[in-house]
């Protein structure tokens, strides 16, 4: 209980509490502690929502590239002293109903963040937790697993080749195999000599292997410590219950430490500099015009909320939409199609980073493009910023602020990265969440003086402490690293006696035993199947009919935001149109309208709404082997901002203009921005790409969402501006087909008060859209064909596939699978693929809509074995014995996955899909119902129906060289090869 000192401070525990603020956006307090005798420091918000948080972060700058923090983080989930299993983590993801549970590591924190609406859950999280940072055993063998380890290529021969290990070294080869790695990584180097951003944090693969067990340990006996410690809890759970536990568990046991010094600031430069970094692309593509060029300041301080509030909204008026004259200035200039990796502000570092530049551009015209940022600059600053550009920026902000969603991310989570940078730089915690005070000083300062214009002449015009850094595209520099790699194992190789290499395949040999020991799991806490809640919330909208038109109204407590959704069919359009659907849904948004160009409908969008999406979606029905074509326009808005918002979607729909110009500007931003991220969308394709062999479903999405899609955009690039005019036709095409009084379905979630008046502009925009409907009904897309490929992407690593098609929703085979899902996964797949294989991840999935099931890797340094485990895995569920735990964690984790965390913007939405599709709520909970009384014997009976007997297709997307082995060895493996 708190109590009064004779400071007049309250006290909980050995805490006191420094301040205590109202928050009045959250209708909740900010309450600051620190505790005295360790230094720990902790923020509590206090607030009614019952998704409770918990994090502990600590500060980890490294001072190399061993990756030493990232690779902690791994080890400290890998058992604790209370809790001595391998992975106390994952098996607690297992026993919980966690809204969410992860760990992060930063350029320079480490982070351990969950949330649940369960009390007892929160309880048991908190305790593993705790136990977890403050009291990992931190093993050798944890080390040798997660982060790196000599084996032999053959684990128990050793004549068979040295080789690197380690579930980190993998990751990071996954994961700085993009351009947009190599941009972070340039950008910490060139502004940041000396301090710990010049390294990658991450890790990197050259110098993860000089990383040592002893120095893993002795970081985080610096770093782990009370002393070091930030806390953060957040919802209605009492607060000194949770203080209790902390200190009795933790702080206790510590006494206070000297926590070495905060991370300097960057020494000013005295004259700009610049950089140029190589990124991996594929050996047969063009590496014309594949460069980024940016231009980069280091600016204010991250801590400081004010000053980042200003340079937040000078970023987003000079670069956050089309309207934007920076943005607008580098994509017309037409040296590049898209605006460069590391463009806008950055706030993870102490001090903020902005950039501004372009993708596709010609390395040699890097230049130009840094000329080109500082003339708009220049002129920007003479001139002044348009006001009402800043007015729409600002109004953005606040809607960003009041907005209350777990969409995403839970919402008790992204008030902690609000305040995270102040927090954690030393900066105002509280002012950086009572908003409206920095927001009231800015408009104050904006009436008097030039604030944003003088902000541009000081942070970036007379700053010197720039940067031009070009990353390029360089064909040979993933063959380059991996000879060097494989130099460097030959020459410790050479080194090697006799007894090093019966070490090396002792320790292998040990680790693959210990892997496979059968672990003591009922030392961790764990819910019981009485906990999860059977029901679910009933919604029922009201309806109304506006014509020939049907609106659904949710009524929910949203905080004075208008949520909008407009459905139509899009199966009315033929398969030459709907390829164009992905394109249409970035033209409608994006292009101008009612004689307006798209400069100012960018403007409107941003002065008046919360943003405006448009996409097609394919939804399957609960019962039947059918799904729905939904094209799906999506909108927000201020209560305040209704009646311009709903003009403003009758001028996209009934009024659209699309220039040839401006199209070719979109087409090639898309296209540019597809190829930059392949290697992140690798799983993807390979996924969408196996489906696709299995339901005319599968076919759709593929064509709207995976290469064929890529294949779609890429074709598209290469059509001249003065060739876009059939184009053109044809989206115009689309746009009148699918807006029809006839054929929209619109959901609306607002407050009561909004229903009549939203109604009301309802009527007129409808009144606005053509009459009639098309009910001729498109062929859909066959299921292609079943034969196993490989596609060819610039990444040094695998995504493997193997996809089966299973049984709808209703079916009651469907909750057995699902379950099966679950305990196959955590039994199994994730330990042969991610501990034994040094996989990144390793999924069994089911998608009980779709009726499929899939098996999947990713950033996998493997193909046959992990082909190999998939058959395993089947055999493993057929052959061996099924325990009663690992089946109960199972279902729990099942019931999880059907009932996940909402937000009033999210509910509306989701229940009239559900009604559309037939997913009721009497469904959802025999469904559930189902769940509980899954047996082992369902599980095999399952397995035995869907998933053996070589049923199953599969779909790899990997490098080259990896895809190249794999055929050398099982030549069968795949009928086709192509590049993505
Ligand atoms: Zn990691």
């Amino acid at each position: 209980m708190a109590k009064a000192t004779s400071q007049g401070l309250s006290t909980i525990g050995g805490y006191t509490i420094l301040r205590r603020e109202p928050l009045e956006r959250l209708e909740g307090h900010f309450i600051e502690l620190l505790h005295e005798r360790t230094g720990a420091r902790h923020i509590h918000i206090e607030c009614s929502d019952d998704n409770n948080a918990f994090t502990v972060f600590f500060p980890t700058a490294p001072h190399d590239s061993t990756g030493v923090a990232h690779i902690l983080e791994h080890v400290v989930l890998a058992g604790s002293q209370k809790y001595p299993v391998h992975d106390p983590f994952f098996s607690m993801t297992r026993r919980s109903l966690a809204t969410f549970m992860n760990a992060f590591t930063s350029s320079d924190w480490t982070m351990y963040p969950f949330s649940t609406r369960n009390q007892k859950d929160f309880a048991n999280l908190l305790d593993v937790y705790l136990d977890a940072t403050f009291f990992p055993r931190l093993e050798e063998d944890s080390f040798m697993q997660e982060g790196i380890r000599f084996e032999f290529e053959t684990q128990d021969d050793p004549n068979s080749g040295l080789r690197y290990k380690g579930v980190v070294f993998n990751e990071m080869k996954g994961a700085l195999a993009s351009p947009q790695a190599a941009m972070q990584h340039a950008l910490g180097k060139a502004l940041f000599p000396g301090i710990t951003y010049e390294h990658i944090s991450g890790g990197d693969p050259e110098h993860i292997p000089d990383l040592t067990w002893q120095n893993l340990r002795d970081f985080h006996a610096v770093h782990y410590h009370p002393s070091n410690a930030y806390f953060y809890t957040y919802g209605d759970r009492p607060l000194e219950s949770t203080l209790d536990v902390i200190e009795r568990n933790v702080l206790s046991r510590f006494v206070r430490i000297e926590v070495g010094p905060a991370i300097p600031n960057a020494k000013r430069f005295d004259r700009p500099t610049e950089a140029i970094e190589p990124y991996p692309a594929s050996p047969g593509d063009d590496p014309a015009n594949k460069s980024q060029a940016l231009v980069a300041w280091v600016t204010v301080p991250s801590g400081d909320s004010f000053q980042m509030l200003a340079m937040k909204v000078l970023a987003d008026t000079l670069l956050g939409n089309a309207a934007a004259p920076l943005r607008k200035g580098l994509i017309d200039s037409r040296i590049g199609t898209a605006l460069a990796d590391g463009t806008g502000l950055q706030d993870d570092s102490k001090q903020s980073v902005f950039g501004a530049g372009l993708k596709d551009v010609d390395a040699a015209r890097a230049g130009q493009v840094q000329q080109l940022v500082l003339e708009t600059l220049e002129r920007l600053s003479h001139e002044g910023l348009n006001r009402s550009q800043v007015d729409a920026v600002i109004h953005r902000l606040e809607f960003d602020k009041r907005e209350r969603s777990n969409a995403g991310f839970p919402y008790s989570l992204k008030v902690l990265f609000n305040l995270l940078p102040s927090y954690h730089y030393g900066g105002d915690p509280y002012s950086a969440l009572n908003f409206d005070a920095d927001l009231q000083r800015l408009e104050d300062e904006r009436k008097d003086s030039r604030i944003l214009e003088r902000l541009i002449e000081a942070e970036l015009l007379e700053n010197p402490h720039r940067a031009l850094i070009t990353v390029v595209p360089d064909p040979q520099l993933e063959e380059r690293k991996r000879q060097k790699e494989l130099a460097r194992l030959a020459a410790v190789e050479a080194t090697l006696a006799e007894p090093d290499r019966n070490k090396i395949v002792e320790d292998a040999l040990r680790l693959k035993a210990a892997q496979d020991a059968k672990q003591n799991l009922s030392v961790l806490p764990t819910l019981e199947l009485a906990d999860i809640p059977m029901k679910f919330e009933l919604l029922a909208p009201q309806t109304r009919t506006i014509g020939a038109a049907s609106v659904d109204f949710y009524v929910l407590p949203t905080n004075g935001v208008t949520y909008l959704d407009m459905r139509t069919d899009f199966s009315v359009l033929d398969p030459s149109h709907q390829e164009l659907l992905p394109l249409f849904g970035r033209a409608l948004t994006q292009s101008g309208a009612a004689g307006q160009d798209y400069v100012e409908i960018a403007q409107r969008i941003a002065a008046v709404t919360g943003g405006i999406g448009a996409a097609a979606q394919v939804q399957s029905r609960a019962a039947v082997e059918d799904f729905v074509e939904s094209f799906v326009v999506s909108g927000k808005a201020l209560d305040r901002n209704a009646q311009p918002f709903i003009e403003l979607l009758g001028d996209l729909t009934a009024r659209l203009e699309i220039a040839p110009a401006r199209l070719r500007e979109i087409i090639a931003e898309s296209a540019t921005r597809l190829e930059s991220s392949l290697a992140n969308l690798g799983f993807q394709f390979a996924l969408l790409l196996a489906q696709s062999k299995l339901t005319s479903e599968g076919a759709l999405n593929e064509r709207l969402q995976g290469i064929r899609m890529l294949h779609t955009m890429r074709e598209l690039a290469k059509v001249e501006e003065q060739d876009l005019g059939p184009v053109i036709e044809k989206l115009q095409t689309i746009r009148t087909s699918l807006f029809r009084r006839e054929s929209i379905q619109v959901v609306v979630t607002c407050e009561e008060s909004m229903v009549e008046p939203i109604t009301d502009l309802l009527k007129r925009f409808v009144a606005d859209l053509p009459e009639g409907r098309q009910d001729k009904p498109a062929e859909r897309p066959a299921a292609q064909s079943s034969a196993p490929e490989a596609r060819i992407a610039p990444v040094p690593v695998a995504f493997n596939v193997r996809s089966f098609k299973t049984a709808r929703y209703t079916n009651a085979d469907a909750p057995a699978l699902l379950v099966l899902a679950n305990y196959l996964r955590d039994t199994f797949i994730h330990k042969e693929l991610r501990e034994k294989g040094g996989a990144y991840g390793g999924f069994a999935q089911a998608s009980t809509g779709a009726g499929l099931f899939y098996l999947g890797s990713y950033r996998d340094p493997n193909i046959i074995r992990t082909y190999d485990v998939y058959d395993r895995a089947v055999r493993w569920v057929l052959d061996s014995p099924i325990d009663p735990e690992p089946l109960k964690e199972a279902i729990l984790g099942a019931c999880g996955d059907v009932d996940p965390l909402e937000s009033p913007d999210i509910k509306g939405r989701r229940e009239a899909i559900n009604r559309l599709t037939g997913f009721t709520l009497e469904e959802r909970e025999r469904f559930k119902q189902r769940l509980l009384r899954v047996t082992a014997d369902d599980l095999r009976r399952v397995t035995s129906r869907y998933l053996d007997d070589g049923r199953g297709v599969q779909v790899t997307v990997a490098g080259a060289d990896l895809i190249e082995a794999a055929r050398k060895e099982r030549p069968e493996l795949f009928a086709v090869v192509e590049p993505v």
